[in-house]
This record gives structure tokens, sequence and C-alpha cells, in this order.
């Protein structure tokens, strides 16, 4: 199978390694990738490029528009040195974010039927892929008078905020939200929810962040005049009174432990988004079973899909397997996120289908290892398989 072209993007530690194992025993034998682009994004290699090479991925994932990555490390002050690179590296995935108009993050619960995981029935989240806490510029200031004025195109200014700093030091944050794709996050959300069939829930903290009400008004807007009728036609919002329902970010933290039959969606600003998804992936029993996608838009509209896994490098496994010891990482994201990349591809090129099948052949085979007590050990306890001894079984299964 050939297979139409695709961006891979390599990272770091213990997930490449695991990933490098899968191309060689689970894709090289099966599919032909010489179509494939590979963007090499361990710190080293931006570090040597000057970040030429993150710049060279994101306009490569800007063209062909189906992106496959791996977890990568963003260095902390302590890595900087001891990898000793020139300078400190910003995390590549808000450069991949702007640089692919990210609208949202979509992460998905990951189920193997038979099998019993945290959640009974699919969840599904929608992360704000811009804005809030992570782009913030901040400094450390004295006492004095803070002030925030903003200037617009046309040179007349707004106050925005002014204040009295009392304190001899202070750390002062700003911030914004962009919100013109929140509207097309909402689309994506709504038709999601209703393609699970699960209830949708929009999660702030709007109560006393007043500045997230804009984000609410219009995620029940879009509802309300594209979806609500289909939503209450299918019964998917009988328990919210038919109506969209608000959670409070605090309220949503308490609902996702006690809503173990699953069955939900919640869409939510980018850090609130970040923290529930990871909790998601506790009470789903492992983040190797949560995928992480991030759609973007193109200038001519088309949709950008990169597709991920949600966790990080893993780095205590490769830690371990650096002293020789064993190791048990579960690939289940990594590699739904594969699937979701070469499918992607196949979708945009029109074929070929015998690889979209093949791809659906790889998840078969890694659930059916699953369900014979073949899973790795953050399912399977102590008797499951090593990193390696996985991938051995499921290469063993594709050759059937
Ligand atoms: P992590 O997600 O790598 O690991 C957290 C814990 O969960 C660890 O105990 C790990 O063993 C376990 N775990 C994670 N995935 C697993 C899997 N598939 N199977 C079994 N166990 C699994 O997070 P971390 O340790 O906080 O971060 C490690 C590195 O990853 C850091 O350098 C961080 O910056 C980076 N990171 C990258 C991304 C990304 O590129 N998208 C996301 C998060 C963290």
């Amino acid at each position: 199978m050939v297979s139409p072209e695709m961006v891979y993007i390599r990272g770091e530690e213990m997930t490449t390694y695991c990933m490098d194992l899968i191309l060689d025993k689970w894709i090289y034998p099966h599919v032909d990738t010489s179509k494939w682009e590979f963007f090499d994004l361990s710190c080293k290699s931006r570090d040597e490029t000057d970040d030429q090479v993150l710049r060279d991925a994101v306009k490569a994932g800007k063209r062909v528009g189906s992106i496959f990555k791996e977890p990568t490390v963003t260095p902390s002050a302590e890595q900087r040195k001891s990898m000793g690179l020139k300078k400190a590296l910003p995390s590549p995935n808000g450069a991949m974010r702007r640089g692919w108009n990210g609208i949202t993050i979509s992460r998905d619960t990951i189920h193997i039927e038979g099998l019993k995981l945290g959640f009974e029935k699919p969840v599904l989240f929608e992360r704000h892929a811009v804005g809030g806490e992570y782009g913030a510029g901040y400094d450390t200031v004295g006492s004095g008078v803070l002030n925030t004025i903003f200037t617009a195109e046309n040179g007349k200014t707004i106050v925005v905020d002014s204040r009295q700093l009392d304190n001899k030091s202070n750390a002062v944050v700003t911030y914004h939200n962009p919100l013109d794709n929140v509207e097309d996050m909402a689309h994506i959300f709504f038709q999601r929810c209703l393609e699970a069939e699960v209830t949708p829930y929009v999660v702030t903290k709007k109560t006393v962040f007043k500045w997230q009400e804009p984000f609410w008004l219009k995620f029940k807007e879009v509802f309300d005049e594209h979806y609500r009728a289909e939503f209450l036609g299918r019964g998917l919002i009988l328990k919210t009174g038919g109506e969209l329902q608000h959670l409070i970010s605090d309220a949503a933290t308490m609902q996702i432990i006690r809503w173990t039959g699953g069955g939900f969606g919640m869409a939510a600003h980018n850090y609130d988004g970040d923290m529930l998804t990871d909790e998601i992936a506790q009470i789903h029993r492992s983040p190797g079973f949560i995928t992480s996608n991030l759609i973007g838009k193109n200038d001519d509209g088309s949709l950008i899909k990169e597709f991920e896994a949600s966790h990080g490098t893993v780095a205590d496994m490769w830690h371990a397997h650096l002293e020789g010891k064993e190791t048990s990482l579960n690939p289940l994201g990594l590699v739904e996120a594969l699937i979701g990349a070469m499918q992607h591809s196949v979708a945009l090129h029109k074929g070929p289908h015998e690889l979209h099948d093949f791809a659906n052949k790889i998840r078969r085979c890694m659930h059916l290892a699953f369900t014979n007590g073949l899973g790795t050990r953050d399912l399977a306890g102590p008797e499951g398989l090593t990193t390696e001894k996985f991938v051995d079984a499921i290469a063993e299964l594709l050759n059937d």
C-alpha cells in the first residue's frame, strides 16, 4: 500500500522509542511511506537548526493538512543546561496551534469492547486551542499603579483596568481569550456530540471570571440556532431540562469523578481543558486510553488535522529503560493518533481505501490483544506485557 502524503513529527524519549518500534514492525512491512515528510522536533534538532525545523514542520503541516505528532519535550532550565542547548526553547505545541489557526483540541476516551475501563460510554472533550494563561505576558513589579490600556487600530484607547499595587513584590499578568473561532469550535463540538450520542456541557468559571461569559454565550447561540432541535429529538438533553447546560469548572471536576457511566461531552477554555482532560485520563485508567487531536483551519477554509496522544514523553519509563529495566508503555493513544492521521490522509486524497482498512486492522489487533490478557501493565497489572513484547504481539497478529 502506498500512503498518500502525511507529516510525521518525531519527538523524544520513551514515546519516540516506542513509535520507532511500531514503525519498524507494524508499518514499514505493509505500507510504502515514501511520501511521508518527517520532522525531528527533539530539543537537540531544534537547537541545532535554531528552530528552523519547527518552522518547516508548521509550514509542511499547513500544506499537507494531515499530521501525526509524537509528544515532545519543552526543556526546563535544568534540561536546557543538561542538554547543552544554546537558548530556551518555547513549546512547539503553541507554535503549531498558532501556525495552523488552531480552533480546538478534541480529546476522547478510547473504548475496547468487552473490557471495563473507567468510563462505560464515550466521554468527549473540546479544549479551546488558543488563548488564556499559555500566551500570557508577565513581570514581577514593586508597589505602584498598574494600568492595562488597549489601543485600537484607529488609535483610540480604552483603560481596561487600573489598580494600586501596595505589596513590595507583585506578579502581574496579561492574557486574552480570542473569540473569533469559538463559533467554529462550537459547531465541531455539537456535531461530535451528536455523532457519539452524548449530552453536551459547556464548562467555565464565568460566575466569578466574568470575562468568560462571551465564550458561553457563543456556544449557547450556536446550539439554540443549529442543534437544539436535533439534540431534543434524539433525547440527548432530557436530563438537562431540554437546554444546553453550563457547568461551573469546579463542579465539573467533581462530576467527572461521579459520572463514570460516561455519555457526556464538555467544552472548555484552554487551561481548564488541560486540567480536566488529565482528570478524565486518570478516571479512564491510563493516559494511554485518551486521544488528542488538534483541528485548525487553512486559509481556504479547509480543516488541518493534527493527531497526537494526550500524554507526554513518558519520561519516567524512559529513565527506567536507560537503566536496563523493563517498561510497559500503553501505545493505544499514540497509535490511535497514527491511525487518525493515516485515515485523514486517505480521506484528503480519496484513497487508497486499503490503507484505511489496514489502519482499522491495527486497532482491531490492539483491542484483541487487550481483551485476551495481552495488554500493557497499566491495565493488565504486573502480568501485562512489556513495551517490546506488546509491539511484537501485534506485529504477529498483523501478519495473519
Ligand atoms: P507523561 O504524560 O509523560 O506521564 C505522566 C505519568 O503517566 C507517568 O507516570 C507515565 O509513566 C504515565 N503514562 C503516560 N502515558 C502513558 C502510557 N501511554 N502508558 C503507560 N503509562 C503512561 O507526563 P510527564 O511525565 O509530566 O511529562 C514528561 C515529558 O513530556 C515532559 O518533558 C513534558 O514537557 C512532556 N509533555 C509533552 C506533551 C506533548 O508534547 N503534547 C504533553 C505533556 C507532557
